[in-house]
């Protein structure tokens, strides 16, 4: 993997999102973060020229240098999180199917997290509990199997869910036999309109506030047996294998999904770094003391310069796991460290841009604090970085970490 360079499809995917970025999300992106709402108009917008739809996504998988995803993920947080989330929500989804699910049940749901441009639909992922977060081994949410009725029972409260409760179609990762942890759990499919399924506490955020962010609440929820993504079948043999070893040696339903995801959430934390310090350098020039522009005093300069040199450093370990996800997997946790690195260096750097816009910088007249507000649930969700470097250190150590 020595060529760095961009394909024709990639650098046209790239433009074609940053116009998008910048003529329609950046001029919305404060009116959306002070009403603290799920923009719905933009992500009708991005349906209408295909950027929010399946297609879109599966091309992007379908990628053999897997690319694409983070170019234009990076891309369209440049434009803003909130909304950027919003329009990136529905896919934790659909990776959860896709990643789980039969070809069959790929092709029957992952359309429908979606809808398209005359009906927009969403996806959720919900995995987190008010108890379990990092310790997804836990999770109280139950699943027992009617085998009478040929259904799945669904009992438990879901916490921090994007999209959770607006969504079309929830997909749950609920314990099966609790006594086996992470290897007792499965993936199940709720589809729209299933009766018990409601939207708890909807949560109020310092960041990504376009994006909306609820507690699940399941009770009794009654949903066929072909919702149980990869069949009984499967679930039955890697459960007696569980039983019969201790362990199954097969991953988490969970962990599958956010390995996968993590050099995209990476490059989502990269687009907003970007943001910032191309503005802070704008501005660096422009903005006069001491009879020059700050940019001219060095300490603004190595700023600057720190902050182009860790942006680099991040998209760089970002693509490397991308294309190892695709191309002979992850060995030394390089998919925490993309996800790990980008995330800290999104939260300097929008720091960092406050202190070069001075008091400009706090209010919310400039969008960088709306920026470093952005930047910091990088280090929380989809594994928080002290998840990250568990995950790395146990990985270049190959001992049992705690
Ligand atoms: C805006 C937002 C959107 C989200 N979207 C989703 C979603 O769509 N679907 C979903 O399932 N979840 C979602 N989440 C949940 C998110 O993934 C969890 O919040 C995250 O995994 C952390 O879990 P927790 O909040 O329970 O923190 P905890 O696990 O309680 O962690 C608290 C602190 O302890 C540290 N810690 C925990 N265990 C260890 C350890 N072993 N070693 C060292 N430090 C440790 C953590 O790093 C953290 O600093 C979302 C959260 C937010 C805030």
């Amino acid at each position: 993997m020595a060529d760095f360079s961009l394909n024709e499809d990639q650098v046209q995917i790239q433009k074609w999102i940053h116009g998008f970025a910048e003529d329609v999300i950046r001029p919305a992106a404060h009116e959306w973060d002070e009403r603290e709402e799920f923009p719905y108009p933009i992500v009708e917008e991005a349906a209408k020229i295909g950027l929010y739809g399946w297609e879109f996504l599966m091309n992007a998988f379908a990628d053999p240098t897997a690319l694409t995803l983070p170019v234009a993920v990076e891309e369209l947080f440049w434009g803003d999180a909130g909304i950027g989330m919003a329009i990136m929500g529905s896919a934790l989804a659909a990776a959860g199917i896709s990643g789980n699910g039969t070809p069959e049940q790929v092709m029957e749901w992952v359309p429908q997290c979606y809808g398209d441009a005359s009906k927009v639909q969403l996806g959720a992922f919900c995995v987190s509990e008010p108890d379990a977060g990092s310790d997804v081994s836990n999770l109280r949410t139950r699943a027992v199997y009617d085998e009478a009725n040929d259904e799945w029972v669904l009992n438990g409260t879901k916490a921090w869910i994007t999209n959770g409760g607006i969504a079309d179609v929830h997909v749950v990762v609920a314990a099966v036999d609790p006594e086996l942890k992470g290897r007792g759990q499965a993936s199940f499919v709720v589809p729209p309109g299933t009766k018990g399924l409601s939207q708890g506490q909807k949560y109020l955020k310092h960041g990504i506030r376009a994006s909306h962010t609820a507690e699940v609440v399941l009770d009794d929820v009654r949903i066929p047996g072909r919702c149980l993504l990869g069949g009984k079948e499967k679930l039955d043999a890697k459960l007696a294998r569980a039983r019969e070893m201790g362990h199954s040696g097969e991953k988490q339903p969970a962990m599958a999904t956010f390995e996968a995801t993590r050099p995209t959430v990476g490059a989502q934390a990269l687009g907003i770094a970007r943001a910032a310090y191309e503005y802070a350098l704008d501005y660096a020039k422009e903005r006069k003391a001491f009879g020059k522009p700050i940019v001219m005093h060095q300490a603004i300069a190595f700023k600057l310069a720190n902050m182009a040199t860790e942006i680099d450093a991040a998209r760089l370990l970002i693509w490397r796991a991308a294309w190892l996800s695709r191309n002979g997997g992850f060995t030394n946790g390089e998919g925490s460290m993309s996800k790990y690195k980008a995330s800290e260096v999104a939260v300097r750097v929008t720091e960092d841009a406050i202190q070069i816009l001075g008091g400009y910088g706090y209010t919310r007249e400039y969008p960088v604090e709306r920026w470093h507000r952005d930047a910091k649930i990088h280090t929380i969700f989809e594994g928080t970085s002290e998840i990250q470097q568990l995950v790395i250190a146990r990985a270049i150590s190959g001992m049992r970490i705690e």
